[in-house]
């Protein structure tokens, strides 16, 4: 993909495409604790690692032996095709049923009781069009979805939160709301404040209202259909949707797409703007990969570690209203919690700073260094230790001394 628009126009979008069934399967393990080991024998649902918080518990997505176990993932060989029995949904909803989905593979961070209920519907990133199809050919599935959340979700307030000029059929006693068809308007940050009237912190939940994406809902519905933990994502890969394995590689995608990639070519995990490099085409896909872009070597945009000019491109750009060229200098020369008192947590990571930037700066990757480094330095100190939020002048003249 060589033009980059930033348009979140989606068009007539064909059926959802079921993906082949690949050899071997590298199932990522981030955020989860494994529960086999090599040499295990597992069915397609058997469950292979514990969440370590409530993005879900991971399960095969397909039958086979798993042949490896590394820190970050684990790899499959395929065999026959055999599944775990199906399991009965509670009757109960609110924390009986979100622990159950949790236990079925359910990112439940997302669910939780608040008197507003947005789905968005509004595509995450140009060349990305998941939730097209899913909203027109499996209506019954998503609408199963939205009934089981609000079992947990208890709201009294429906949105659907549409692209304008995007089809989007509204939901029973739902009021539909549209924003302009433009990146980054799809964020779950801008979304909420369209509804509401109000900011939060990225990674935080809205004070008065949970959002949920329609894929969200048809992850949700397909579990409660099937009775079996989810071990798919949708896709958007050349234009067209795809059903997929978990921990399908790159490679066999590529190839399924009749695509290839030569030397220098990243291919990109996700959209163009967010997305994150796959480190070779081993790589399986996790549970939130929206999409697959190959950005060819000369198309690709190559940043360097030139210095900040100055010019304040980033911060005209920015839709947080900070300041991605101060941020990303406080990254750079490891001064993490100094970039706290320029709001790094305000970031939403939408990209659009280093996409502007004079300097070709990689302004992303130096803000998402930064919460890294921030996150670590919390996990590893003791909460009375824990410096504030919002540090004060004397924590900023401790770090420009250092
Ligand atoms: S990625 Fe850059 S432009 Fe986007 S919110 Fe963060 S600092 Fe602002
Ligand atoms: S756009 Fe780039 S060069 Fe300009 S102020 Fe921002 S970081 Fe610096």
């Amino acid at each position: 993909m060589t033009d980059f628009s930033f348009s979140l126009l989606t068009g007539d979008t064909g059926p959802l495409a079921k993906g082949a069934r690949p050899d071997s399967l590298r199932v990522p393990l981030e955020g989860h604790r494994p529960v086999l080991a090599e040499g295990d024998q597992v069915l397609a649902g058997t469950l292979l690692a514990k969440a370590r918080d409530d993005r879900g518990d991971m399960h095969a997505p397909l039958a086979g032996i798993i042949r490896e176990v590394s820190r970050f993932a684990m790899l499959i060989e395929v065999m026959e095709e055999r599944r775990v029995d199906p399991q009965t949904a509670p009757m109960e909803g609110g924390d009986i049923l979100r622990r159950w989905l949790r236990s079925m593979g359910i990112d439940v961070r997302p669910l939780r009781r608040a008197p507003v209920l947005i789905v968005n519907a509004v595509p995450p990133e140009p060349g990305i069009s998941i939730h097209d199809p899913l909203l027109r050919d499996y209506r019954k599935t998503v609408e199963l979805g939205l009934e089981t959340a609000r079992r947990v979700v208890e709201y009294a307030r429906l949105y659907l939160m549409a692209a304008r000029g995007n089809r989007a059929n509204a939901f029973a006693d739902c009021t539909v709301v549209h924003v302009p068809p433009v990146y980054p308007n799809g964020l779950p940050p801008l979304v909420a404040k369209a509804v509401t009237g109000r900011e939060h912190l990225p990674g935080q939940h809205p004070e008065n209202a949970a959002i949920l994406s329609v894929s969200d809902l048809y992850f949700i519905g397909r579990v409660m259909e099937t009775g079996r933990p989810l071990t798919q994502t949708v896709m958007t890969i050349a234009g067209q949707n795809h059903l997929v394995h978990v921990g399908t590689p790159v490679d066999f995608l590529v190839a399924e797409a009749r695509g290839t990639v030569e030397d220098g070519d990243h291919v990109i995990l996700g959209g163009l703007m967010r997305g994150i490099p796959a480190l070779n085409t081993d790589q399986g896909v996790a549970k939130d990969t929206t999409g697959l872009h190959i950005l060819r070597k000369s198309a690709a945009f190559v940043p360097v570690d030139a210095p900040c000019l100055g010019c304040g491109e980033c911060e005209r750009r920015c839709p947080a209203r900070i300041m991605p060229g101060m941020i990303s200098r406080c990254s750079e020369f490891k001064q993490f919690a100094r970039a706290e008192l320029f709001h790094i947590h305000s970031c939403m990571e939408c990209g659009i700073c280093g996409y502007w930037c004079k300097a070709k700066r990689p302004l992303l990757q130096y803000i998402r260094l930064a919460k890294y480094e921030l996150a670590l330095l919390r996990s590893a100190i003791t909460p009375a230790e824990r410096p504030p939020l919002d540090p004060t002048k004397e924590a900023l003249r401790e770090n420009s001394d250092a």
